[in-house]
């Protein structure tokens, strides 16, 4: 089964702080970047309400729920019950949701300031895949889950990085995912990651 990468590529100025999160040395990603500990950047927010957008010209209106209940978390453990950040719709936020073309299946960019706080963070999902839209149910063997990948890529407007250990591949920030997979809800490894930016709330 094919499986793809759900790139999340840092763009600002990163230092090497580490912290240790369950036994693991959490590194800083642009020192250590094959290390399945990293799992956090030092960027942050700055304030605890953080807004997002769908692109008008771009995003299909069908992909909205499948977005916005990922932020509200409805039926799962959500990010805004755990981060301490609250994601949420307005219309007139400059951090947006795009569809369109993209290296990997879904890429999430980050802005940051001098001072490590995020300034803009945007998404694209891949429009060259077939997606499943539905916030129940199980996409197709042809389909990626939106919901899931939502899920994912919100982990990284949290400064959450990607694991790739095998071992980590229940976890919603394991860094691939296949056709036909369903991943809706937080594990105790994403929250506690969530935590150690944001702390608890
Ligand atoms: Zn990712």
């Amino acid at each position: 089964m094919s499986k793809k990468r759900n790139t999340n590529i840092l763009l600002g100025t990163i230092l090497g702080a580490s912290i240790i999160f369950n036994g693991y040395l959490a590194h800083n990603a642009l020192a250590n970047d094959n290390s399945p500990s990293v799992i956090v950047s030092v960027d942050k927010w700055k304030s605890s309400n953080v807004t997002y957008d769908f692109d008008d010209n771009t995003w299909p209106t069908s992909f909205d729920y499948a977005v916005n209940e990922s932020a509200a978390g409805t039926g799962l453990k959500g990010w805004n019950a755990n981060s301490g950040i609250f994601l949420g719709y307005s219309s007139s936020s400059n951090n947006d949701w795009l569809y369109g073309p993209a290296d990997s299946l879904a890429v999430t960019l980050c802005y940051s300031d001098a001072s490590h706080n995020l300034t803009e963070v945007n998404t694209t999902i891949n429009s060259s895949y077939s997606w499943y839209t539905g916030l129940t149910g199980t996409p197709s063997s042809t389909q990626y889950d939106l919901k899931t990948v939502a899920l994912h890529e919100m982990g990284h407007w949290h400064r959450l990085l990607d694991t790739y250990l095998s071992t980590h591949s229940s976890y919603v920030m394991y860094g691939y995912t296949n056709k036909g997979q369903v991943k809706r809800s937080l594990t105790s490894f994403d929250t506690e990651a969530a935590k150690i930016m944001y702390g608890p709330n």
